[in-house]
């Protein structure tokens, strides 16, 4: 398949990679970043889009995904798939992918989770919003790029999938930390309490697959004095797109409401920035009740 690829950062070039050495042509554009093994490079957006039948964009944020949209749209070939994979927030996916329809294309908000290392082992999961049309028609390149691709209903219904998932995230993750911060200054050691909430009601992803706790649980970037993984601040990006999400969508979410405030302080005015979101352990340990 011939496919452009726009925003080769530490997410989109081994993404691009895999799509290439699986034998599909591919033109990448980014801004700054170098081009993959085996992707071509275009001159610019519209020229990594001409001529493709499917168009991947894995960008920052939702203002530079519109930005880009509105110069791609009008290159991209009638009845080819705009995929967006960058985490948005879920008006602009919406927006994007009514204007892509407007001019006769497909259209996907399709965000991953996996981090920076499922995109090189291409084990992503896409939370996959859009027509089954064009669901259908990316599909083998999410089996190249992910091992799990879930259809999540219409346009935004990917990213809402995906900020939900990462408001839990955020929330456990908090918990896990303050839990283990509690067991310290009672003094119950932390191999034990890894062993019994990892296998009790407590337990989470935080805890069992990200233990925050370095030497305990499966190796995780605490082990590696919290180098991310995932940065502290993508997580709180994911937070505040799941309360702008819950802003227009009038529902009450109290906790992530908290977790968006406690990483913002943590990223904004404390050590959080460049760290992995499970130093958040270290942060509470540092801290007193009064
Ligand atoms: P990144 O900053 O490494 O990559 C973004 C790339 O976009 C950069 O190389 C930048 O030069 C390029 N870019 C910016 N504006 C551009 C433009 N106008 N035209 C072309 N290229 C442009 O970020 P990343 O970690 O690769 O994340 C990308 C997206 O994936 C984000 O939306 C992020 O929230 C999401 N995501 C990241 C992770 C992760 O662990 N890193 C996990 C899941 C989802």
């Amino acid at each position: 398949m011939k496919i452009g690829f726009i925003g080769l950062g530490n997410m989109g070039g081994p993404m691009a990679a895999n799509l290439a050495k699986a034998g599909h042509e591919v033109t990448g554009f980014d801004l700054a970043a170098p081009m993959p093994e085996g992707v071509t490079k275009a001159a610019s957006a519209p020229e990594a889009a001409q001529g493709a039948e499917v168009v991947i964009t894995m960008l920052p944020n939702g203002a530079i995904l519109r930005a880009v949209a509105a110069e791609v749209i009008p290159a991209m070939q009638s009845g080819a798939v705009l995929c967006d994979c960058s985490t948005v927030d879920v008006d602009s996916a919406r927006a994007v992918a009514a204007d892509a329809q407007a001019a006769g294309l497909g259209a996907l908000d399709a965000p991953v989770s996996g981090g920076v290392g499922g995109a090189g082992a291409g084990t992503l999961t896409f939370m996959v919003g859009g027509s089954s049309a064009a669901f259908e028609k990316v599909s083998p390149l999410f089996d190249i790029m992910g091992q799990k691709a879930v259809h999540c209903g219409e346009s935004g219904a990917g990213q809402a999938a995906k900020i939900c998932n990462n408001m839990i995230l955020g929330v456990t993750m908090i918990a896990t930390c303050e839990a283990f911060a509690l067991a310290d200054k009672l003094g119950l050691d932390r191999q034990k309490m890894f062993d019994v909430v990892s296998t009790s009601s407590g337990y989470s992803w935080s805890m069992n697959a990200y233990c925050p706790a370095p030497g305990v649980g499966p190796t995780s970037p605490a082990d590696n004095g919290y180098k991310p993984g995932f940065a502290a601040e993508l997580m709180l990006k994911d937070l505040r797109l799941s309360q702008q999400a819950a802003e227009s969508a009038d529902a009450d979410t109290p906790m992530g409401e908290l977790a968006a405030a406690l990483y913002a302080r943590f990223v904004d005015e404390e050590d959080g920035k460049g760290r992995d979101f499970s130093a958040m352990l270290p942060r509470f340990e540092a801290r007193h009740r009064h």
